[in-house]
């Protein structure tokens, strides 16, 4: 087996085996770049690396050291860096500057004559290698630097620490620098923060690093030479204008780790103008023959250019949905690659908006950074990553971000940080992440000690609230409203593409007109469920629906049912005139009655007054009702068949509301959704009832009119039986989170209090409530959607549960063969894209 390429023998085709790096190096040697000259060990020696019990084999030492002989420069001076075939940057390691020992530092300077120059690289490159291969501490080098003047001075003493350190002399030949470089990249693959990294990008853990050993280029050598890092697109905006910065004089490191602020690039075409539109014209090259925006590492030795490192860039979710049209306009890519470069989550994040002008104009502005990522945080400032709890709004504040603040900037609203241009670390991280970020604001101060930060005049302390954009840089104290969605023709074009490619139908999860006016706008296709209960939570109808549940039973329960569906007939009207002939998926009630009963004594007082009974008895009437289990209690269909007039009495409302829009001009596609079924006799009974209660009515209106009568599927019961519940049902709408719920014996209110321990002891990965387990309650609807179409041919199947909403589950729903997913009005962008995508 081949283990190490040549960069002349890849191409972007070998990715998973030369990884991002170098399959992308290869790919522009190819292409005719100028490109350092390299070899790439591949992630398949990665992986036989660890199978080997974390040794590097005979073979392919020995193959490595062939392979070294085909880069010709002499001395050999190369970059050992990672590469996987995933991108996660500044995850693993890279060592500059391998080769150096005093022979070849002396035969550089004969060439270069400037002994700063290559004793600093000499030096660099011995605490890199000390801190990477052998875990030294940088701090100690660190010390040591500051008390030396002379360059050349440190050398000894940095070999003296390392074999302090390590009991081993430092290793002078070039080769075995190399081997025991690779050896550490490898290792780097299973550090923690590599492994947490993978862990919240689904990155499959055996897929290993690609190691790329790759001629040096110098960007400290002199004041013509430099560094940079350049995006081909705006990547917070999109708008097509490269991006980017540069430092003179500098090594790559030094760009990403923040610690020095760069030029932007515009300023290098006055600096060198023929470097610069050398480096349009790689970009331009670049961008054409990848169809992706890039995001590009460049080095200048001497005036002369070389291109290190070129990848897809990552970018904002406003960028994304520009980028992806642009390049569609631009003749880059089809209409289908466009939906498919939007990630579906991000659009969630673009309709998050910005702040209200008002609220902006009223708020004291503390402080300006550079703005690195779009979006806007509110959050109570965090000087420590560790300290960022999940579920809490936060926005983390620090000097600088590493690696190692990756869980913070996960789990915050927003990262600041006072260093640092727009490429980096934080802002790559952020931005990747769709988080609204601010960097390299310069005004903040913070003391770690006493936990809090000057800014603008003010302390402002650990635990209160500030508010950031990503889109101004301003960072204002307290809490600034926020603007909803903000939803603009870039994200309607993607959008009205998706909704041209996608299979699916998607609907909404709407309860009232105003939930329909909006997802309409969104696009929603219809009403998924609709929650009749949550109508009732309004102050005015909880009290009828207390008098239904404690009114005595006979004609008292019959009067306040009749009474209080006459007042939910006005909401279906306004709903089914803003559906505009829509379908409308009307769920006939469902929660355990304990949800409506009053609690408050001086609720209690006033209901016992209504119903003219003492206080006392309406307590024991109360108590009959209360279910120890009421999730698993006299819930759903269960009230309907304990009561038939409630479910009669809405059906009745629904058809006559349905009819009365009709009559005034608006087209009605009704459906009467039973819930919670378990059971084909408990639906047909209900069935025969609210159909005989409808069957009255348009013998009384002499009018009849199309509906639909299913069920939902929410019960495990239920998708076991399904055969026979199809045969008395028009269709099904999977409940996902009352399945989930009992499939998995998991509560849907608590399960979050315990669920992160099975996370962080690796038992359960994601959040079933949120992606639908497929393992196990994905095997239910699959059993019950078949079993449900064998019995019944024209039987339509849906799902309105959470998952709706949620990309990967509705993938899963796509390869069901679903009729439609139904969602909240304000995921439904995100879902329509997510639909598209699942089809292509
Ligand atoms: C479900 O259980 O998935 C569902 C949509 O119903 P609810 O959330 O109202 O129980
Ligand atoms: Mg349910």
């Amino acid at each position: 087996m081949k283990q190490v390429y040549e960069f002349r023998e890849g191409g972007k085709d070998l990715i998973p085996l030369l990884g991002g790096k170098g399959g992308n190096l290869a790919e522009m040697t190819k292409i005719g770049l100028a490109i350092p000259n390299g070899i790439i060990v591949t992630t398949d020696a990665c992986r036989e690396y660890f199978r080997n019990g974390k040794k590097i084999s005979e073979e392919l030492r020995n193959e490595i050291l062939e392979k070294l002989e085909t880069i010709q420069k002499k001395p050999l001076l190369v970059s050992v860096r990672s590469g996987a075939p995933i991108s996660m940057p500044g995850m693993m390691d890279t060592i500059l500057n391998v080769g150096f020992n005093d022979a070849v530092a002396e035969e550089v300077l004969a060439s270069i004559k400037d002994e700063t120059f290559v004793y600093s690289s000499y030096a660099r490159f011995i605490s890199m290698f000390s801190e990477i291969v052998q875990g030294v501490e940088k701090k100690k080098f660190d010390k040591i630097a500051e008390e030396t003047k002379n360059p050349k001075d440190l050398i000894p003493l940095y070999k003296a620490l390392y074999e302090k350190e390590t009991g081993e002399k430092f290793p002078e030949e070039v080769k075995e620098q190399i081997l025991m470089a690779v050896n550490s990249i490898f290792n780097s693959w299973n550090n923690e923060r590599a492994i947490l990294y993978r862990k919240l990008n689904n990155i499959d853990d055996n897929m290993g690093t690609a190691v790329v050993v790759q001629e040096m280029v110098f960007g400290n050598f002199n004041n013509k030479s430099g560094t940079g890092v350049v995006f081909s697109r705006n990547p917070s905006t999109g708008e097509k204008q490269i991006f980017g910065e540069y430092l003179i004089c500098a090594q790559g490191e030094d760009i990403v780790a923040g610690i020095r602020t760069p030029e932007p690039i515009a300023k290098l075409q006055e600096e060198m103008p023929k470097v610069y539109e050398e480096l349009l014209e790689n970009i331009h090259k670049l961008e054409q023959h990848n169809k992706d925006m890039q995001d590009i590492e460049f080095t200048i030795q001497d005036e002369k250019l070389y291109i290190l490192q070129t990848r897809n860039g990552k970018r904002a979710p406003k960028a994304a949905v520009k980028i992806a049209i642009d390049m569609q306009e631009e003749g880059i890519i089809s209409k289908e690659e466009a939906v498919l470069r939007v990630d579906p989550s991000l659009v969630n994040q673009l309709l998050n908006g910005d702040f209200e002008e008002k609220a902006v104009k009223e708020a004291t502005l503390l402080g300006k950074g550079l703005a690195a990522s779009s979006g806007v945080a509110v959050g109570r400032v965090m000087f420590d990553s560790k300290r960022v709890k999940i579920r809490e709004k936060t926005i983390l504040v620090r000097e600088e971000t590493s690696p190692e603040d990756l869980k913070g900037i996960a789990l915050a609203q927003g990262i600041l940080t006072v260093k640092g241009g727009a490429t980096s670390h934080g802002a790559v991280v952020a931005r990747g992440m769709g988080k609204c970020c601010i960097t390299g604001c310069g005004a903040i101060k913070i003391n770690e000690i006493d936990r809090e930060m000057y800014i603008g005049g003010r302390t402002v302390k650990e635990g209160e609230f500030i508010s950031i954009s990503g889109y101004t840089g301003e960072i204002y104290l307290g809490k600034v409203a926020i603007k909803e969605a903000s939803y603009d023709d870039d994200l309607k074009k993607i959008l009205s593409w998706a909704y041209e490619i996608k299979r699916l139908q998607v609907r909404m999860n709407a309860d009232t007109p105003e939930d329909v006016k909006m997802g309409k706008d969104f696009g929603a296709e219809g009403i998924g469920l609709c929650r009749t209960e949550h109508m009732f939570f309004q102050k005015d109808k909880i009290w009828a629906i207390r008098q239904v549940i404690l009114g005595e039973e006979g004609e008292e329960k019959n009067k306040a049912i009749e009474k209080l569906f006459e007042l939910q007939k006005e909401d279906f009207m306004g709903i089914f005139k803003n559906l505009n002939g829509d379908v409308a998926n009307i769920r006939l009630l469902d929660p355990p009655v304990h949800e409506f009963l009053p609690k408050e004594k001086a609720d209690k007082i006033i209901m016992a007054k209504n119903l003219g009974i003492h206080l006392y008895d309406l307590e024991i009437r109360i108590r009959k009702l209360k279910d120890e289990n009421p999730m698993l209690g006299h819930r759903g269909c269960r009230l309907g068949v304990s009561y038939p007039r409630l479910y009669k009495a809405q059906g009745r409302a629904i058809i006559e509301a349905a009819l009365d829009c009709r009559k005034e001009g608006h087209p009605v596609h009704p459906e009467i959704m039973i819930p919670f079924t378990m059971e084909a006799k408990e639906l047909a009974y209900l069935r025969k009832e609210i159909t005989e209660e409808i069957e009255c009515l348009f013998e009384e209106r002499q009018e009849r009119l199309d509906y639909k009568l299913g069920t939902m599927i929410e019960i495990p019961r239920a998708c076991l039986l399904a055969n026979e519940i199809a045969e008395v049902a028009d269709f099904f709408s999977f409940g996902t989170n009352d399945l989930t719920q009992m499939s998995m014996g998991l509560s849907r209110d608590d399960s979050v209090k315990f669920l992160d321990q099975y996370r962080e002891k690796g038992i359960w990965e994601g959040e079933p409530f949120y992606s639908i387990d497929q393992k196990a309650v994905g095997k239910l609807v699959e059993y019950g959607t078949r079993l449900g179409r064998e019995a019944n041919k024209n039987l339509t199947v849906g799902i309105c549960g959470e998952h709706g909403g949620d990309p990967k589950s509705i993938e899963f729903f796509e390869r069901q063969g679903f009729d439609y997913i139904s969602c909240s009005p304000f995921r439904v962008p995100s879902a329509i894209l997510a639909a598209a995508q699942s089809y292509l």
